[in-house]
């Protein structure tokens, strides 16, 4: 959509500070994400952000199965899942100051330290922290009509409580005008009593007080609808204003979300906000909504061959881009999780489709090898990511009679390392943002299906890997059925593997899942399911 109105209304930014009570995990992120999204349908250009406060530097030591995925920027950061939801919802590209994590603020103030940077004076939180945070705040909004920042966790935790002072310190820098605080909480339901319980969002809100922040909105999310007492009970005891306090409920996609919010009047205080009552233009929201709820015919079963089975999180990115392309092939999705350690011909034979995502270490390999050389050999649809493109290939070089053909990150050696460490990268193995990581180019053969269906043969896409595949047995995997149609532009890496006059079968380097967009579905995902009908 275009930033139609960009910086005509909005001279600096207006920012939108997202911080929660109660429980983490109750949508903050989301709604958050929901509100950019009805900014942008009304022709802003808004940008977002996430604060944490965890110690780390960044996601990419994370465990996935704590954490959820790790998400990759398209200038190379390794972060939280969030930032996967911001670019859904709001159809751009975050950056690295999207995310702000403590460890990588406590690492810039320390090296400041360390060379002399404070010339003698004493650092501490307030104010170095606080402002450092601040300058990552203002460096991220620059250039948007409207800047969102989510806080990480619970308001009172004991590691954010340098975050909530610097974004009420935010307001002295701006003006108070140009800021909206909105606090999430939860209101449960306590089954027993049949009742909703406001005190515990009634003591979050005291709590934010404390700490400065009067809230301008108050979301209370319920498992179900609300009545509007709870609302009123909630402004009465915490003196904010009933107009202010509003109920999202638990509906069944986050995708709706952006409609609930409309309904909920927080587009009112947005409006108010920002001193523009317009309708935000949600066409093709409104379009994607009712492709997604549809009952259709045609059921496909897509197979996603994993090592950690069951938690969405973990693949949200692989698996979001199927739902979406699913919706606008107009077919109705089932995915299989399919234990990579466990999986059986008959696993592969039971569905439409085999999607093999990135991964790291050897559990699970041999799973994801047999994965990709029954689809090669039954003509069953494969779409390879990442690890499931460097599976592909040593499946193929052992078809093609390599024996044994493995990953030196396996420990393969000479002869049977069809994929091999890239240069530069060789005794970093476990350390932190050392990958190759973030966009990339890549060249695509003319005349290749990958080509055909990116509709051009010069594409970027997202990286996080740190092996490749070793051309030196680029005929083996040839003769094994599958050819490599992209590389780099150098020519040094391949990117893209495919097995001609297969029904489908694609495999890149790459990481397309990061660029797919519910309203901007990826090419790859939509001509895959395409290819399951
Ligand atoms: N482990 C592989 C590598 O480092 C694949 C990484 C991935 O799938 N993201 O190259």
């Amino acid at each position: 959509m275009k930033d139609k109105k960009a910086n005509k209304n909005v001279k600096t930014p207006k920012y939108i500070f997202v911080t929660g009570g109660v429980l983490s995990g109750v949508g903050k992120g989301i709604t958050a994400a929901s509100i950019g999204a009805i900014m942008k349908a009304k022709g802003y250009k808004v940008s977002i952000q996430k604060c944490d406060p965890y110690l780390n530097v960044d996601a990419g030591l994370l465990n996935p199965v704590e954490h959820g995925e790790c998400f990759v920027t398209a200038d190379g950061r390794e972060t939280d899942l969030d930032l996967g939801h911001y670019e859904r919802f709001l159809d751009f590209e975050t950056n690295k100051y999207s995310a702000v994590l403590s460890g990588a603020l406590y690492s810039e103030l320390i090296e400041k330290e360390r060379s002399g940077g404070f010339r003698g004076k004493t650092v501490q939180m307030i104010p170095h922290f606080t402002d450092l945070v601040q300058e990552k705040i203002a460096a991220a909004g620059q250039g948007s009509d409207i800047h969102i920042v989510e806080i990480g966790g619970t308001v009172g935790d004991y590691e954010g409580l340098s975050f909530i002072e610097a974004i009420r310190l935010f307001a002295n820098r701006v003006g108070r005008e140009n800021c909206l605080y909105i606090h999430v909480v939860y209101v449960p339901w306590i089954n027993t009593s049949k009742e909703l319980k406001t005190k515990p969002a009634q003591n979050a809100l005291k709590d934010l007080r404390g700490f400065g922040i009067i809230p301008d909105v108050v979301v209370c999310r319920t498992e179900r609808p609300a009545p509007r007492s709870m609302c009123e009970k909630i402004a009465s005891f915490s003196g904010i204003s009933s107009d202010a306090v509003l109920n999202l409920p638990d509906i069944d996609s986050v995708y709706d979300v952006p409609f609930n919010v409309l309904k909920s009047g927080v587009l009112e205080i947005l409006n108010k906000f920002i001193g523009d009552n317009s309708e935000p233009d949600m066409k093709k929201w409104q379009e994607f909504s009712e492709k997604r709820a549809q009952n259709y015919d045609r059921t496909v079963k897509v197979g996603l061959v994993a090592k950690y089975v069951g938690n969405d999180d973990t693949y949200i990115c692989v698996t979001e881009a199927l739902k979406s392309a699913a919706a606008w092939n107009g077919v109705n999705l089932e995915i299989e999780w399919i234990n990579a350690e466990e999986a059986t011909e008959e696993d592969f034979a039971a569905v439409d489709g085999l999607v093999v995502p990135g991964g790291f270490g050897e559990r699970g390999a041999e799973g994801k090898i047999r994965a990709a050389t029954y689809a090669l050999e039954n003509d069953l649809p494969y779409l390879g990511l990442c690890l499931g493109m460097q599976m592909a290939c040593v499946a193929a070089a052992r078809r093609g009679g390599v024996k044994n053909a493995s990953s030196e990150e396996f420990g393969a050696g000479e002869g049977q390392n069809v994929i091999y460490i890239m240069d530069g990268q060789a005794g970093k193995e476990s350390t932190g943002g050392t990958m190759r990581l973030g966009d990339y180019p890549a060249k695509l053969k003319n005349g290749s299906r990958a080509a055909e269906i990116y509709g051009k043969n010069k594409v970027t896409e997202r990286h996080r890997h740190r092996y490749e595949v070793n051309q030196k047995f680029a005929s083996e995997i040839e003769r094994g059925g599958l050819k490599i149609v992209g590389t780099s532009p150098d020519g040094k890496l391949a990117e893209f593997v495919e097995a001609p006059g297969h029904k489908f079968f694609v495999a890149t380097q790459a990481h397309p899942e990061f660029k797919s967009r519910p309203l901007n579905v990826h090419p790859l995902f939509f001509e895959f399911v395409k290819s399951l009908k």
